[in-house]
């Protein structure tokens, strides 16, 4: 898979990972910061500002809030800071979300192992996907395809009736691939796939990926 080149650069908030070249569909641009002089109330719990309730900024929102409505530091990756950033209550869960996404990384670019239909066609073996966090592309079968694209997904998940535990997991969706559209089904219920647990991470992955892009991804079991 294609390498993206990346810079250390010194900004104004800080060091960031600028990506060179194209523009990768997890980045998220810096938000416009609210102007000090806009409210003279926290935008979330109505406070007045004063020499004891500063203003602050949420680094991912741009709202201006008081100490309380914005105290957090977390890691804005999808923005490439290197360090933690300041950010309001309601970016905390967000972003927690977010880094999830970027600490199974490494896991997509290994690939995984899955059974996959193709147009309700089976390939009839294992075949090894793989994707990409920076440009959004899966790839299996030396076909990529671009996620951010993609429409129609549904997760399914299978739970042992003793264990509880999920057994069986599968992804489908739509993708654009050429000209045509192709109805992808991705599974680690063979027998052939013989590493469950990691595949099936694997997939949780890409869910992941699908519903920080906007995807909505309907669940059924
Ligand atoms: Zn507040
Ligand atoms: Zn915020």
């Amino acid at each position: 898979m294609a390498q993206t080149d990346q810079t250390l650069r010194y900004t104004k908030h800080g060091w960031k990972m600028i990506r060179e070249g194209e523009r990768g569909v997890f980045d998220l641009d810096e938000p416009e910061w609210i102007d000090d002089n806009k409210f003279d109330r926290c935008q979330t719990c109505n406070s007045n500002f004063s020499l004891f309730v500063r203003r602050h900024h949420c680094r991912r929102c741009g709202k201006l809030l008081c100490g309380k409505c914005c105290h957090s530091k977390v890691e804005l990756w999808r923005m490439g800071f290197m360090d933690p950033q300041l950010v309001c209550n309601t970016c905390v869960s967000i972003s927690q979300v977010e880094k999830e996404l970027y600490s199974v990384a490494d896991m997509f670019s290994k690939g995984a192992l899955l059974m996959i239909e193709e147009n309700d066609r089976s390939f009839g073996h294992v075949s090894k996907f793989y994707f990409d966090i920076n440009t959004g592309v899966i790839e299996y079968e030396n076909k990529p395809m671009s996620i951010s694209t993609a429409s129609d997904i549904t997760c399914r998940m299978t739970k042992d009736p003793i264990s509880g535990k999920s057994i069986l997991f599968s992804l489908s969706f739509r993708a654009i691939h050429d000209v045509d559209e192709v109805k992808l089904k991705l599974s680690v219920s063979a027998p052939e796939v013989e590493n469950k647990k990691e595949s099936m991470d694997w997939l949780s992955g890409l869910r992941l990926a699908f519903s920080i892009l906007g995807k909505t991804v309907a669940i059924s079991s």
